[in-house]
């Protein structure tokens, strides 16, 4: 069975290709690329005229919450969520219950995602049994069950010591570390930014520097380890300056921005919505210029959602009693396209490179890009139809998403996962 993709913009950032032309899938995976290609038999064609055909999205921070949290979403709802935001990758955090900290709960994770047949499912191993920050996970074994990286997301790794030997371990099996950098005690009890606005409305602050001071300690690691540290989810500019700064001395450190912290500010908090209540928190207008600048210039390599589902219920708690983290799978591509296409941030090859093949080299994984022979991951996307944000139509079990009635430009049209059209809109 073969499909060809006719006459879609087709952008390729991993091999500069940014071209009208057609694409064409056999068993699988990417034939050729090319002008007026001629289909073989029995071949579905998609008419892409007007849409942009992009390797497949990866989104490498998701929280799929199975097994423990299936209240809150499952492999299967979530990859579902994953395929309609054009999704066609997730790599999803180990802050289950039980945590992914063994290669049995990996090969879970596999299974699972095998069963739900939507988006690939790629497991991120945790760094401590249990997250509980005091010993190493087995991460030999958790490579083994097919584990792409390593965190304690949710946590920071507090202690220093351990980080140190977990950076050592990872880089014996050339995987990154992917660090939740928080100092526990600087931001206790927090609920937003500590600002001006949680002056102003009497909150108790988490401020920029708690992320800071540890996101320092990991790039002081990283340079004595020699070993890859992802930066998830900066939030503040001292946090995008210390990246950038990692990165001009050489430290293989990566950053990643969620678009939430370019989208939105600490100001929304004056709702009390806790739809507006993640960590890190919204902060300021200044770093989500810098967040831009970052994104701009490289220092920010990749685009990813932090997708956290909570079921209604919780979310609907009283602000400070309310858990972190709102969902994002299913809004990923809009809100980018509104925080960078439109105001001229980021050209689409840039933003689907933050999207597609710079987050597979983090993890290491054999996707996003559309080179011949690679695995058939296609997203066709849409641009210009305008549609407004109704987390009731979600996929996703849950529905804390801060851009509910939001108007927005583009969506996934259709996503091809292995060949296969698993979503058409
Ligand atoms: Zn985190
Ligand atoms: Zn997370």
């Amino acid at each position: 069975m073969s499909l060809l993709i006719v006459n879609g913009r087709v952008v390729d950032p991993a091999n500069g290709v940014d071209v009208i032309q057609d694409v064409l899938v056999t068993n699988g995976r990417i034939a050729k690329l090319g002008g007026g290609l001629k289909a073989p038999a029995a071949t579905e064609t998609i008419d892409a005229t007007g849409k942009v055909v992009c390797p497949g999205l990866i989104d490498m921070h998701v929280h799929l919450r199975e097994p423990g949290r299936e209240e809150d979403e499952t492999i299967a709802t979530g990859t579902a969520a994953a395929l309609a935001g054009g999704v066609t990758s997730v790599a999803c955090m180990p802050n289950t219950e039980p945590a992914i900290d063994t290669q049995a709960a990996a090969e879970f994770v596999h299974l699972q995602a095998q069963r739900a047949r939507n988006a690939n499912v790629f497991p991120v191993g945790a760094v401590t049994k249990g997250r509980e920050g005091k010993e190493l996970a087995e991460i030999g074994g958790l490579v083994e069950g097919g584990a792409v990286g390593f965190t304690d997301d949710g946590s920071p790794v507090v202690n220093s010591e351990i980080m140190r030997r977990a950076m050592e371990y990872c880089k014996m099996f050339d995987k990154a570390v992917l660090s939740h950098s928080e100092d526990l005690e600087l931001s206790k009890n927090g609920v937003m930014n500590e600002g001006f606005e949680s002056m102003r409305l009497g909150l108790r602050g988490y401020p920029a520097v708690a992320e800071e001071v540890m996101v320092y300690r990991e790039i002081a690691l990283a340079r004595l380890t020699g070993a890859r540290v992802h930066i998830l989810h900066v939030s503040s500019a001292g946090s995008v300056e210390l990246v950038r700064r990692g990165k001009e001395q050489g430290v293989r450190v990566t950053g990643e921005a969620c678009p939430h912290h370019f989208t939105l500010t600490d100001e929304c908090l004056r709702t009390y919505d806790s739809n507006f209540k993640m960590s890190p928190p919204l902060r300021t207008r200044l770093d989500v210029e810098a967040i831009l600048d970052g994104l701009r210039d490289g220092t920010i390599d990749v685009l990813s959602t932090d997708h956290a589902p909570h079921a209604p219920e919780k979310k609907m708690r009283e602000l400070d009693q309310a858990p972190n983290g709102i969902i994002g799978l299913e809004t990923f591509l809009p809100i980018c396209i509104k925080g960078l296409i439109e105001p001229g941030v980021l050209s689409w090859p840039k933003m689907l490179e933050k999207m597609t093949i710079n987050p597979a080299r983090v993890l290491g994984i054999d996707r996003g890009t559309l080179r011949p022979g690679a695995v058939a991951d296609v997203t066709i996307i849409d641009p210009d139809v305008e549609w407004t944000i109704d987390p009731h139509q979600f996929r996703s079990k849950s529905r804390n998403c801060p851009f509910a009635g939001w108007k927005v430009r583009g969506r996934a049209r259709a996503t091809i996962v292995g060949g296969d059209v698993k979503f058409e809109h």
